[in-house]
């Protein structure tokens, strides 16, 4: 049996979804095929559970600070299973509305394993369906060969499916699912090890914010191993065993692999249509998402460039738009927000001080440091830092980083004002809101230091 599209989509997540509905508004012939759960990463075992398990751990601190404001608590205790049941519940419902909004766009969802057989040909089980475009948005999973014996280990995908959390946990990588879920396994009672190469977690954020970040891990009772990744992992007797390069070999119940994740190219059948997937297994496309092979297109994940769910959805939209609406247009990545839902979480836009230093940008920089009134108030030691980076000629607010309570809202809020290419005069003449955390960012006078 064979089928004719206008627009093939493999993977039926973030992007995928996001392009397919897109598309079909344009008028366009469209199958999206889906060899797990549609939603994707992002709603299945990523943004989704993950911020819902992040909630569930909040409560350990608002317990806490619940006290020094005059409450009386009985002795809190979290019981897994009801958090597992109720992620289920809520993951199967956001699936079935992608699989609503797919079927209301009339696109059709194909499900099974996607393979490429040649230009325009794809199979699916013993369909072969044919397609004028080809859109490749099969995402990434976590890397599973990163250390000799790591294979055995969790990672994100098992550690949200868990019903039992584990004592005791050495969690290695220092990216942010490693920080995340380090953080919130923490506060649900887990003890931490945080095992990572470099000497600061999240590498590629601002010195300031790792800094802190590593000192707030450790605030929280989290054990830093900085340039310490066990050489190899063990197993025995039901122990996971850290080979380290000092000859320690700790023993942890669990271990999650936070090693990084890698695109899902291998067995597509790329090489059927000429495309050479990079070292890291990604697929190179231009700024119009274009891949080396004529009508064929990447977006999201599978790139490797901003793995972040918005940027497949822009993607997803804007090559949609460009191929059915008539309206040729490419997604703008030089200035994108993301947080890191540790606590207290982290959230950021634009490039880091070290970043604008080396290309020789002349910056003032802004900051402020402060233990906010809530922490103030009942004694808590839990800090706020926010920084601003702004050109020294002309004043454009380059970048604005941010950790402590609230950070992904403040940051995401102003990242309209940055985007729109606020100055700092502009930001000095907003009027505060108060009493707020976010009106720091409005009342930075004097800079801390000039660079370049
Ligand atoms: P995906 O959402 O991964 O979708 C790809 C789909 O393709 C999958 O459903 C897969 O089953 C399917 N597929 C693969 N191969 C085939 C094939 N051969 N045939 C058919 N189907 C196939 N991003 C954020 O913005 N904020 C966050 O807070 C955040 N937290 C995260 C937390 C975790 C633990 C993880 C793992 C990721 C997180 N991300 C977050 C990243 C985000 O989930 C991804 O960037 C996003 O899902 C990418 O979308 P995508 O469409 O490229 O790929």
């Amino acid at each position: 049996m064979s089928d004719t599209y206008d627009l093939l989509v493999i993977g039926a997540g973030s992007g995928g979804v996001a392009a397919s509905r897109r598309a079909a508004a344009h008028g366009a012939k469209v199958a999206v095929v889906e060899a797990s759960r549609v939603g994707g990463t992002c709603v299945i075992r990523g943004c989704v559970p993950k911020k819902l398990l992040m909630y569930a751990a909040q409560f350990r601190d608002a317990f806490h600070e619940a006290a020094g404001f005059g409450w009386s608590l009985g002795q809190p205790h979290f019981e897994m299973p009801r958090w597992a049941a109720a992620k289920a519940a809520e993951t199967d419902r956001l699936e079935q509305i992608y699989r609503q909004m797919l079927a209301g766009s009339k696109v059709e969802l194909v499900e099974g394993r996607a393979c490429i057989e040649g230009p325009g040909r794809v199979r699916v089980g013993d369909r072969l369906l044919q397609a004028r475009h080809l859109l490749i948005a099969s995402g990434a999973q976590p890397v599973r060969d990163s250390i000799p014996g790591i294979e055995g280990c969790a990672t994100s995908d098992e550690l949200l499916d868990l019903h039992v959390l584990p004592a005791s946990a050495a969690v290695i990588g220092s990216g942010f699912i490693a920080l995340e879920f380090a953080s919130l396994l923490q506060r649900l009672g887990v003890r931490v090890s945080l095992f990572y190469r470099a000497g600061l977690p999240l590498r590629g954020f601002d010195e300031d914010l790792r800094t802190r970040a590593a000192a707030a891990l450790q605030a929280a009772g989290i054990e830093l191993h900085p340039g310490c990744v066990p050489r190899a992992i063990q197993h025995a007797d039901g122990q996971r065993l850290l080979v380290l390069d000092d000859e320690r070999v700790p023993g942890f119940p669990f271990v999650l692999n936070a090693t990084g994740r890698r695109p899902n190219t291998a067995g597509l059948g790329l090489e059927t249509i000429g495309i050479t997937p990079d070292a890291r297994g990604a697929i190179p496309v231009d700024a119009q998402l274009r891949t080396s092979a004529a009508n064929v297109y990447a977006i999201g994940d599978v790139t490797h460039r901003v793995n972040l769910t918005p940027v497949a959805i822009a993607e997803g939209r804007a090559l949609a738009d460009s191929l059915f609406g008539g309206a040729p247009r490419s997604v703008d990545l030089s200035l994108v927000a993301s947080a890191v839902f540790m606590l207290p979480p982290v959230a950021t836009i634009g490039p880091t001080e070290a970043e604008l230093a080396a290309s020789g940008a002349k910056l003032a920089v802004f900051e402020a440091d402060f233990r906010p009134m809530k922490q103030a108030f009942i004694g808590g030691t839990e800090r706020c830092y926010m920084k601003l980076l702004v050109d020294a000629a002309g004043g454009r607010v380059r970048a604005a980083h941010m950790i402590g309570a609230d950070a992904p809202e403040i940051i995401q809020s102003l990242a309209v004002a940055i985007t729109a290419g606020a100055t700092k005069a502009q930001f000095d003449r907003t009027i505060a809101m108060h009493p707020t955390a976010a009106e720091e960012f409005v009342l930075m006078r004097e800079p801390v230091r000039r660079v370049g």
